[in-house]
């Protein structure tokens, strides 16, 4: 479904991404592990197209996307849920929701269906539609910011650190909607540092470590790596 084949990715002088390849398969869960700066914000920037690699070529369901706009990459199917879940603080939990669809110009009776949607997997958001999203706690944020990125459905998406900051609880309930997406046939590329979370809900994983890929393979075979187990788990 997705192949990034060698990009190297550049902020100015700053090289996050040295030569990175990674492959998703329709269907999969993958997830990319890595310490701190690492790279692998810059790695689901780069296939939105919120930042373009200086070098390789991203191919997605056979089409060079390398070089398109993120309003472009949205409509091929592909969603990022960025890292600090970004909703619209001032804007209400439903206004946030079709912003999600914003691109999607669909009628009132389908945006209508989706926010059900999007409803019945996160109720807390049906109880709370017009409060504040700015207002919300990190795990309704959380839950707001994966349901606005479903509100397009996309066929592949992608999550930056969605357990950051929440309760062990909370945690375990946002990897639970993530399992049930996938039962439900989207596509996940999964980016942690928890990584005993995300390699356990993973098909197959890859450590990057500074910028580059160090380790891919069955999630289950990484989990089981000494190396992986010592510097982060
Ligand atoms: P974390 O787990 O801490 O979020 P990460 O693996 O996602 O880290 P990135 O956010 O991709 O790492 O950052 C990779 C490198 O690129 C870091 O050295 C970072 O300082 C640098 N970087 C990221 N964004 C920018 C930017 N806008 N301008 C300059 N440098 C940047």
């Amino acid at each position: 479904m997705l192949k990034v084949d060698q990009i190297s990715t550049f902020y100015g002088k700053v090289q996050a991404l040295d030569r990175a390849s990674i492959e998703v398969g329709e269907n999969e869960i993958v997830s990319i592990i890595g310490a701190n700066g690492a790279g692998k914000s810059t790695m689901m920037r780069s296939i939105m197209g919120l930042v373009h690699p200086k070098s390789g070529t991203i191919t997605y369901q056979g089409e060079n996307i390398t070089n398109l706009k993120t309003n472009q990459i949205v409509t091929r199917g592909i969603v990022y849920v960025p890292e600090g879940r970004e909703v619209f603080p001032e804007l209400s939990v439903e206004e946030n929701l079709e912003m999600g669809a914003f691109s999607r110009k669909y009628t009132a009776a389908k945006m209508r269906s989706l926010l059900e949607e999007q409803y019945a997997v996160y109720p807390r958001l049906k109880e709370r539609r017009k409060q504040a999203a700015g207002t919300l706690s990190g795990g309704e944020q959380q839950m707001l910011a994966m349901g606005r990125a479903l509100m397009s459905k996309p066929k592949l998406l992608m999550l930056d650190e969605p357990s950051m900051g929440l309760a062990p609880i909370l945690v375990e309930q946002i990897f639970d909607i993530i399992k049930e997406l996938h039962a439900a046939g989207t596509t996940v590329l999964l980016v942690e540092q928890n990584a005993q979370m995300a390699l356990s809900i993973a098909d197959r994983a890859y450590v990057l470590g500074t910028g580059r890929i160090t380790m891919s393979g069955p999630a289950a075979e990484v989990l089981a790596d000494d190396r992986v187990r010592s510097a982060y788990l």
